[in-house]
């Protein structure tokens, strides 16, 4: 983090603290009778510990707060961008499955968490809570690109968003792609850890099949930081040559998004029209209420830093973190995968510590496992699985098995899997 990012975080910081949590504000629900949980982010890890929490603890007064009206599943999103799986399926009310468990829902956006006095602010009130579970996912790291250049970052936004977060992008960007009359199309892939780590490259692919068979004489340029692998390499190559490039080790130094251009350590590239995936990071509200980790030197991790077994923020009993904005869960593998499936996962896990803890019990150690399916080609299909599980080792720390399946011959594993995790926490009914 340079000096400027710093000082413009501690600004913000010092702005947000101060004079919100001076005045008195109203309360947006009445007082709770009993304890309350409020759940910030109505994602797969919001949705999941709501439900799950109603179950495991009905005495509780439960309330999930979403900025967004409707739940939109980035999995399968790829599949949606090049028209292959119907929007019905990735879109879903959160009222519905509110109603259907028994929690209050609230489209609101929360602005600042007070810790010290166990509330949430949004714009049109605030919230008292017992327990808090916030899964509010990732924000862009645009100022590793920008700095502090608001003009700079809000043109990126608009014109070259990438939809890695749920919301209007993903429409805009399905918009963009169909409009797409030819040119230089670049992608850019973020550094290690962000969402789904092979979901680029199964964008890539779509979107390669896409001009490929709508004839569009356009191609997309992958700038990636990492290698590519191996099974898409193969199908790029032998697929669609004309249509996908893919630079390796291009860690972006620079972005001009004005004269559009990006510059890597090796070159200068011009584009047409771009994808630009920044670094990812922990949501807003973990980096206002405090909970990004930091290592020995005080630099942060960018990541809200829980403790591994429990799933609270580091100091603070009262804050449950989870999905894809949590920190390093080990360090002998590092991050846990940020997928759907963990996210869900880490929602129940963070339900049964809240209902043992209001029930007067020790909570019991659970760890989480994960699937991720991705489609790694489409002519003939073939779809890869990858499983995740976890253990404890003698010494406390956890240890992580993965496993890979391709699936030469899929037959809609995917969609029933998405269909499974949606009955879990959405009350999707087929
Ligand atoms: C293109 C793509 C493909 C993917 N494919 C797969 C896949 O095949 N399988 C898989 O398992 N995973 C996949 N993933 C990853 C998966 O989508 C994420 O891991 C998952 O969404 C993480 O869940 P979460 O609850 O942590 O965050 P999110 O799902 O992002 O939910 C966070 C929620 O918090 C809300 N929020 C944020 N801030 C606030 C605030 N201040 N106030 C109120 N609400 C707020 C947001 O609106 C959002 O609804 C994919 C991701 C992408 C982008």
């Amino acid at each position: 983090m340079t000096f400027g990012r710093r000082r413009f975080l501690a600004a913000s910081l010092a702005a947000c603290s101060a004079p919100l949590f001076a005045q008195a504000p109203p309360a947006l629900l009445p007082a709770s009778k009993g304890r309350r949980v409020v759940i910030v982010g109505g994602g797969w890890g919001g949705l999941s510990a709501a439900r799950h929490l109603r179950a495991l603890a009905p005495e509780l007064d439960v309330v999930l707060l979403e900025k967004n009206p409707s739940f939109f599943s980035m999995p399968l999103s790829n599949k949606w961008l090049a028209g292959l799986v119907d929007e019905k399926l990735l879109t879903h009310d959160c009222r519905a499955a509110a109603n259907a468990y028994g929690y209050t829902f609230l489209q609101a956006e929360v602005t600042a968490l007070d810790r010290e006095r166990r509330r949430v602010h949004t714009a049109q009130g605030t919230v008292d809570y017992d327990w808090l579970v916030l899964a509010v996912g990732i924000r862009h790291d645009y100022a590793a690109w920008f700095g502090e250049d608001a003009r700079a970052i809000a043109h990126t936004r608009q014109n070259y968003f990438c939809a890695y977060t749920p919301g209007a992008e993903f429409r805009a960007l399905k918009a963009k792609l169909e409009n797409f009359k030819g040119g230089d199309l670049v992608m850019t892939i973020p550094p290690p850890p962000y969402r789904c780590q092979l979901s680029p490259y199964e964008r890539a692919l779509m979107i390669g099949h896409l001009f490929k068979s709508r004839a569009v004489s356009g191609r997309l340029t992958l700038l990636d930081p990492n290698p590519l692998p191996q099974r898409f390499a193969d199908v790029f190559r032998e697929q669609y040559r004309d249509q996908i490039a893919h630079v390796p080790h291009a860690r972006v130094k620079s972005v001009d998004p004005f004269a559009r251009t990006i510059a890597t350590e090796f070159d200068d590239i011009r584009f047409d029209e771009a994808i630009l995936m920044p670094p990812q990071q922990a949501g807003d509200l973990a980096w206002q209420a405090d909970l990004i980790g930091r290592d020995a030197g005080g630099k942060p991790s960018g990541w809200a830093a829980q403790e591994p077994l429990h799933l609270h923020a580091v100091g603070d009993e009262r804050v449950f973190l989870v999905g894809d904005m949590i920190d390093r869960a080990s360090p002998l593998f590092g991050h846990y995968p940020k997928s759907g499936h963990m996210a869900s996962r880490l929602g129940r896990i963070a339900a049964q510590e809240i209902a043992a803890r209001a029930g007067g019990k020790a909570p019991e150690t659970l760890l989480p496992e994960s699937s991720c399916f991705i489609t790694t080609r489409l002519e003939p299909q073939e779809s890869l699985r990858l499983d995740t599980h976890y253990r404890l080792r003698g010494d406390g720390l956890i240890v992580q098995s993965a496993k890979q399946n391709v699936d030469p011959n899929p037959r809609g594993e995917d969609v029933d899997w998405a269909k499974g995790m949606f009955g879990e926490f959405l009350a999707y009914r087929p």
